[in-house]
């Protein structure tokens, strides 16, 4: 052999050895070899059930997604390349021209801007639900609804809708329920347990854990399997091999690092509750969320984001001393992460909570000692007086 020929194939009968790590393999590959012509063959004609190419999702994809099909009990997961892509294959394998689709007025932005700026193009259109809807919801259906989209709590303003009744009315009128479970992770709620049809996280936030990953699941139960696996395939959508491998790690960890999230922002929170400056606290956990019952009902946990608004007088100031004191908490966007963040602005959404117009402030809780985080936002506050 001459070589160039060596070149090109030394190494690549050591490369197919398997060693039996307990953290599958991360492959690189666009092509995949077939052990056998006919298993070409069979791929030529779409029978082939194996996996052929790299968008078929390789061994740390596969091992990831079975490991979510696992948590949340769901019939089949599929990781996609972002949260927000995940939404929008969703929004996409669902519905058609001439359909209607039902948003709950407090999603992630982008999820709104899908529907109106996308769908409305092929002819879906858009209406919204109140943000804390429930069971009332059939004056807002209409003949040609096909799907209903959740996201509870919201991740800026924490409505929290009544989950299972919405998927009841869905699963009489057969309208496909979606939800954005981002908040709560599969380890607080699940989403199936409450009757929805497709669960998608944004594994972004707490499942990969550091903020340097963006990646996104969709679960489905049996029924819409085969039409989201089918969408997903003429997409050819896949998500990044390493990004899967770190997304499984961070499974391991979730429940420790979810707990802690939990118990250090109930405990900042409960501070907040108590400042002289703050008006309130809007944390599903607490009895002063107007739909705390709901989340009492539903929800096994709650994780490390939530909101505040502060008192008139401090309210409609340049919060800018404020903010840009702090020296733990970044300002910036995304969460679930060790590092604490805040975010800030003014939210309209409907519903009954009485903070329209105002800011509220989101913090994400991070792995920081509580203690130290109460004192940033202490001396924060603090230069609001002058
Ligand atoms: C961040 C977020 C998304 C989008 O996830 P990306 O991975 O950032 O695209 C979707 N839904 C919710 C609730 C989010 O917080």
């Amino acid at each position: 052999m001459h070589k160039n020929t060596r070149l090109v194939n030394a190494g690549a009968k050591e490369a197919l050895q398997s060693i039996k790590t307990i953290n599958p393999p991360l492959h690189r590959a666009s092509t995949v070899l077939f052990d056998s012509y006919e298993d070409m063959l069979k791929a030529n004609r779409g029978e082939f059930s194996g996996i052929n190419y790299g968008t078929s999702g390789l061994a740390a994809q596969k091992a990831f997604e079975a490991a979510m099909v696992e948590l949340e009990g769901a019939h089949g997961c599929k990781a996609l390349q972002s949260g927000i892509s995940a939404i929008a294959m969703v929004l996409m394998a669902f519905t058609r021209q001439g359909d209607h689709i039902l948003i709950c007025d407090n999603v992630y932005g982008p999820t709104r801007h899908f529907c109106t700026g996308f769908l409305t193009k092929y002819g879906v259109k858009t209406d919204f639900l109140p943000s804390s809807a429930g069971a009332d919801i059939a004056g807002f259906i209409q003949e040609n609804t096909r799907l209903i989209f959740m996201e509870s709590p919201g991740s800026n303003t924490f409505e929290i809708q009544d989950v299972p009744a919405i998927a009841e009315v869905c699963r009489d009128k057969g309208i496909v329920s979606v939800m954005d479970n981002t908040w709560a992770t599969p380890l607080y709620f699940n989403p199936f347990e409450h009757g929805v049809d497709v669960s998608i996280q944004s594994a972004t936030k707490y499942i990969t854990g550091h903020s340097d990953i963006l990646l996104g699941t969709v679960s489905t139960n049996e029924k819409c399997w085969d039409a989201f696996k089918q969408c997903c395939g003429l997409f050819e959508a896949f998500a990044a091999q390493e990004d899967c491998y770190q997304a499984l790690r961070g499974l391991r960890t979730l429940a420790v690092r979810l707990k802690h999230h939990e118990q250090a922002a109930l405990d900042v929170a409960g501070w907040l509750e108590g400042h002289e400056m703050v008006e309130s606290v809007i944390h599903p956990a607490f009895e002063s969320h107007p739909e705390h019952e709901l989340w009492k009902r539903d929800f096994k946990g709650s994780s490390g984001l939530f909101g505040f608004t502060l008192k008139e007088g401090f309210e409609d100031i340049d919060h800018a001393p404020f903010v840009d004191s702090l020296e733990l908490f970044g300002l910036g966007y995304s969460w679930g992460g060790y590092k604490s963040l805040i975010t800030g602005g003014k939210f309209r959404r409907s519903n009954h909570f009485g903070y329209e117009g105002k800011t509220i402030f989101r913090l994400n809780i991070g792995m920081e000692d509580v203690e130290d985080l109460k004192k940033d936002l202490a001396q924060g506050l603090e230069r609001l007086k002058n």
